[in-house]
């Protein structure tokens, strides 16, 4: 596996691999890899020739007051699993080469990204875009893969492609969770042992809703409210939503129906997590 760090390297790479003729995907990340993160590579690895992984901590993402400076870093482990998994290139640039001096330019999805995340994180929505686009004019991929887990940001670049008619064929690969349930993420490890017990009552919620609609339910204020109930009876959690949407348009929802999505946001102690689930039609 290559690790390349410079934009102009990596562009100069995509330009090569796509004069000869082969396919390239992408799969951009924050690094400290987990099992969803390797899921996402390997998908890629089936759906085109050379894989890229992305590992940039984007601080245009984050708020101020926001995990920037401690979110966990791994390089050397991150190389050796990107490695192990067949990726071709893995792509590390500096926040200096993303967003050298004098940089101005913000790209933006309205709608999509006022609601949800959107809501208690300002901004973010804003940082990912950019610094997806960025990432596709450097990488140039045919395919690129993101994570259900990050449902609002999948909707949002799947909006920015349709948007930009920009030839990128967007994947979305499923959650990936621990045994107990529990969807993996680099934020897992902020949590103690008894937050991460607690930390349960997401899937499990997601679980209890999904039985809830398959014995009839469809009123989505009424299930709301139970589950806003099952999460806070955990005890010291504070929920930041629960919704039901529309996992396209992320419209609310008054009554359930195909392609109903369960969102949560809860935060335990300090570490803010998602989850979410198809609730019919999946
Ligand atoms: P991150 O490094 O957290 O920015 O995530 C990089 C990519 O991996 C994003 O597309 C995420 O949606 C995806 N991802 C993270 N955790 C999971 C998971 N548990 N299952 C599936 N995809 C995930």
């Amino acid at each position: 596996m290559e690790i390349i760090c410079s934009p102009g390297v990596m562009a100069a790479w995509a330009d090569k691999v796509r004069r000869e003729g082969r396919t390239i995907c992408l799969v951009p990340t924050m690094g400290f890899f987990h099992a969803g993160h390797l899921a996402l590579m390997r998908r890629a690895g089936e759906v085109a020739d050379e894989v890229v992984v992305s590992l940039f901590v984007n601080p245009m993402q984050f708020g101020v007051g926001e995990d920037l400076a401690r979110y966990p870093r791994a390089f050397e482990r991150d190389t050796e699993l990107a490695g192990a998994t067949g990726v071709a290139v893995l792509f590390a640039p500096t926040p200096e080469d993303v967003y050298p001096e004098g940089f101005r330019t913000t790209v933006s999805v309205s709608g999509l990204t006022e609601t949800l995340c959107g809501l208690s994180r300002p901004g973010h929505f804003d940082g990912v875009t950019t610094v997806v686009a960025k990432l596709f004019h450097m990488v140039k991929p045919h395919l690129a893969v993101f994570g259900a887990k990050d449902f609002q940001q999948l909707a949002v670049i799947r909006k920015m492609v349709a948007d930009l008619n920009w030839d990128v064929n967007i994947i979305g690969h499923p959650i990936v969770r621990e045994k107990d349930g529990l969807a993996m993420s680099s934020r897992n490890t902020y949590l103690s042992a008894a937050e991460r017990e607690k930390a349960l009552c997401l899937s499990r919620s997601l679980q209890l809703a999904r039985e809830r609609v398959a014995a009839g339910e469809k009123d989505a204020a009424r299930l709301r409210g139970e589950i806003r109930q099952y999460i806070t009876s955990n005890g010291d959690v504070d929920v930041d939503y629960v919704a039901i949407v529309d996992a396209e348009t992320l419209a609310s929802c008054d009554e359930i129906s195909d392609g109903s999505l369960l969102a949560l946001a809860v935060k335990i102690g300090r570490t803010r997590l998602i989850d979410n689930t198809l609730l019919a039609g999946a």
